[in-house]
């Protein structure tokens, strides 16, 4: 019989066993660091840990966000924007996919927009290290876009809406297509897909993120920062 307590035990072991399920690759396993992404897929996480529910209320909060900003797009004719299109490519077996949030026609100009929600405070200065993992995404829907379509894209925006500095918002920050950076999606792709196939744990790729990441303990051999085992 459906009660509050099924619908409780459904929900509750449907966080506590949270694992990303692994069939191609998308493009946001490979653009932050790959050990993190590879113990996701390995391990899973238990998302009602305290420290967890503060990731699921953003990445809500976030998807709120997106939602609106994605409305108003669609909304507004000028713009011609297309939102949350499946783009893949696929090479030596390899699938990568991903859905970039808009692609929009402006002046006769293809680009992307990435809507991103964050509680630090961002400035153009300090995106380059404490965000790569969402420089590197536009860059990559770019490379998957300009390998199926005639109509290139050469530049992406990231639009932050940042909680810390209100008055700054919204802070757009301009991303370049770059030759290096499709050759790059290839090859974290690949090594992904190998460890995942062969149980080799990716090296670690240290950076800002570590502080907060979920597997710290276990990737730096060190206690855990929220009394996790
Ligand atoms: S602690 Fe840092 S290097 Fe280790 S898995 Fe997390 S993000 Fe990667």
């Amino acid at each position: 019989m459906v009660n509050v307590r099924k619908i409780k035990d459904i929900i509750s072991y449907l966080l506590v066993n949270y694992r990303r399920r692994i069939e191609n690759i998308s493009v946001t396993d490979i653009t932050g660091c790959l050990r993190q992404t590879y113990y996701d897929i390995v391990y899973g996480r238990n998302l009602l840990e305290p420290e967890q529910i503060h990731t699921l209320i953003s990445a809500m909060e976030g998807g709120v966000v997106h939602s609106l900003l994605g409305e108003l797009l669609q909304n507004c004719q000028e713009l011609n924007c297309v939102l949350e299109q499946h783009i893949c490519v696929e090479k030596n077996g390899l699938k990568i996919c991903g859905r970039p949030d808009a692609i929009c026609l402006i002046d006769n100009e293809l680009i992307i927009l990435e809507f991103k929600t964050v509680r630090r405070r961002v400035t153009v200065e300090n995106i380059p290290r404490l965000y790569m993992r969402y420089i590197r995404q536009v860059q990559y829907y770019m490379c998957i876009w300009n390998m199926l379509n005639e109509k290139k894209i050469e530049k992406g925006y990231i639009v932050f809406i940042q909680l810390v500095d209100k008055a700054n918002n919204p802070l757009v920050y301009e991303v370049k297509h770059s030759e290096d950076a499709c050759r790059e999606m290839f090859e974290r792709a690949e090594k992904l897909w190998k460890c995942l196939q062969s149980d080799i744990v990716p090296e670690p790729e240290p950076s800002p993120i570590c502080s907060g990441c979920y597997w710290r303990s276990k990737c730096m051999n060190v206690l855990p920062l929220f009394g996790r085992e």
